[in-house]
């Protein structure tokens, strides 16, 4: 079964020329022939020879418009969609169809299922871990080293450091003061100084004033990838990187963005350095998915 695409609202967009088994307008294995011959019908030309690109699957058109309902109709996580059986009436759609839509968003991390009576599918909030997932897997088909990762992090947070200098609010700037003292108080507990060191990349994002590149950030740090976490990371290595954050943190402090920016720099150019010196084979490791998986 299948159905073509209108714009309007979200409840009367999806309009099902196919519902009915047996009928005479055959799905192709991705289920669009019906959406195909619905505009072959209206005199266009097929999707497939006007974009020379294989139309999406109905599942995949049906999860779009699930989105677009939980966006206009202001969902927040933890709120329910509308019913199965009511879905399968409302968009004219098979139940593997449905089930499929919703799947490819759970794994999208944009819903979760419910299990149980009342159960169905629950708004859910993706964040960055589900961002990590899908570049680590981009990067792995691609070949990607972890040295490009890391250079990739130098890009764009040496720009981000520039901009927290401009932006930065007191309760930014507090906030990543009370990473740095922690950062220094917790020096020999590694995990402890390890996780506030990730915080103050994360909050360092925040500061930027650009909601988008924190979630990029944050996604990127997810490459700590099994060698990374054996390395010993020596008081003496604890002690420059709480000194690159305590410099950084200072030129922010100063609305000063090139020193900002070249502190930045220097602290990432310094681990990537001590890599290259101590353990090359981390920056000449293929990236895995598995390391931004949990
Ligand atoms: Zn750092």
């Amino acid at each position: 079964m299948a159905g073509s695409w209108r714009t309007g609202s979200p409840a009367a967009s999806f309009v099902p020329v196919a519902d009915a088994p047996g009928s005479s307008v055959d799905e192709d294995s991705n289920g669009n022939a019906a959406a195909t011959a619905a505009v072959v019908g209206s005199g266009a030309l097929p999707l497939r020879r006007r974009s020379e690109a294989r139309p999406p699957k109905t599942a995949v058109l049906l999860a779009r418009h699930i989105v677009d309902e939980i966006t206009d109709r202001r969902l927040v996580p933890g709120d329910r969609l509308t019913p199965e059986r009511e879905m399968l009436v409302q968009y004219g759609v098979g139940r593997g169809t449905l089930r499929e839509a919703l799947r490819f968003l759970e794994i999208q991390g944009i819903v979760r299922m419910k299990s149980g009576p009342g159960g169905g599918a629950v708004v859910n909030s993706p964040d960055s871990s589900h961002l990590a997932s899908t570049l680590a897997l981009l990067f792995q088909v691609r070949g990607s080293t972890f040295a490009e990762v890391l250079e990739l992090r130098s890009i764009i947070e040496t720009s981000l450091a520039g901009l927290a200098a401009e932006r930065a609010t007191a309760e930014d700037i507090a906030g990543l003061a009370e990473c740095v003292e922690t950062m220094e108080a917790c020096i020999d507990d590694l995990d402890a100084f390890l996780e506030e060191n990730s915080r103050f990349h994360e909050r360092f994002a925040a500061a930027s004033g650009n909601p988008l590149s924190g979630l990029l950030v944050e996604g990127l740090h997810y490459f700590g990838h099994s060698t990374l976490q054996e390395l010993p990371y020596t008081e003496a290595n604890r002690r420059e990187l709480t000194k690159a954050h305590r410099m950084t943190l200072a030129a922010i402090r100063d609305r000063d963005p090139a020193a900002a920016v070249a502190a930045m720099r220097v602290h990432i150019d310094d681990f990537t350095a001590y890599l290259q010196r101590s353990h090359p084979g981390a920056l000449t490791t293929p990236v895995r998915w598995t390391w931004a998986t949990r």
